[in-house]
């Protein structure tokens, strides 16, 4: 079987399966429900520079800078980037807020935005197909039916992920095995999670199968032996490979790039060396 011409091999050495256990990031990886995330937290944050005229550089520098670090840390519990965040309040000399405080801004502002997503799935206005990256549950179904377990690993607030589970009729592939912070627990690891995996299943580092569009997962998998699957997703509606999630998931190590799981016949195939 060829690799799909959708995907990009960027390590041509890559294991070739099988593999015994499957990890998934959510957001951007499974769900889209919260995509314009970063747009929201950055924007925020620019807002309370602002007020604290604490934006001495052109608006467009901070702006970028305000990015690059929001989407480093992406991956971890928000709680990091809020830390952050407020860190950089004090080092132009500003009056930092609780990080916590930043965290509940932020929460308010996209909740506004997710919750019409959830109203129009619990409502049947939209079909969880709408909000998932493309074909997401045929990949999950295909590696369910190869004996894999699946695992959600999310750096989003446990309830909220597994309520987004439910709504887009993931439960069937991952139910059970949703791992995410509880009540925005900063203390939580996508490491742990994978590591945990690991040692319950009794399975090598090798055999792991990791999908994501963020840093921090993408390194965890490469960490432990596995083989990454970086997803560069679009937005809803949008096709093709995110050229900036492209170019970061190759920074972090990523085996392999897909713009979404259209392919995914193809694709395990390919990575099972059929
Ligand atoms: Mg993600």
């Amino acid at each position: 079987m060829h690799l799909p011409l959708s995907a990009e091999l960027i390590n041509p050495r890559v294991r070739r399966g099988p593999f015994r256990v499957a990890v998934f990031d959510f957001d951007g990886t499974l769900s889209l429900i919260r995509e314009g995330w970063p747009q929201v937290m950055v924007s925020l944050m620019l807002d309370r520079l602002r007020e604290q005229r604490l934006i001495a550089e052109p608006e467009a520098e901070c702006a970028a800078h305000v990015e690059a670090f929001v989407m480093a840390l992406n991956g971890h519990p928000t709680m990091r980037q809020m830390e952050r965040f407020a860190q950089e309040v004090t080092a132009r000399g500003g009056t930092s807020a609780e990080p916590v405080v930043y965290l509940q801004q932020y929460l308010d502002a996209l909740m506004s935005v997710v919750r019409g997503r959830w109203e129009a799935l619990e409502s049947k206005r939209a079909q969880p197909s709408d909000w998932v990256v493309p074909n997401a549950h045929g990949i999950l179904r295909n590696l369910q039916e190869r004996g894999v377990p699946l695992f959600v690993a999310s750096g989003t607030d446990l309830a909220h992920v597994s309520r987004e589970v439910e709504l887009l009729e993931l439960t069937p592939y991952v139910g059970g095995r949703v791992y995410a912070p509880k009540d925005n627990d900063a203390s939580f690891r996508k490491r742990d999670v994978i590591e945990r995996a690991i040692r319950e299943l009794a399975v090598r580092g090798e055999e792991l199968i990791g999908f994501g569009d963020g840093v921090v997962e993408t390194q965890e998998v490469k960490r432990a032996g596995g083989v990454a699957v970086g997803v560069a997703s679009s937005t809803a509606g949008v096709r093709g490979v995110n050229a900036s999630k492209r170019e970061t998931l190759i920074a972090a190590g990523a085996d392999l790039i897909i713009p979404d799981y259209e392919h995914a016949p193809e694709l395990l195939a390919w990575l099972y060396g059929e």
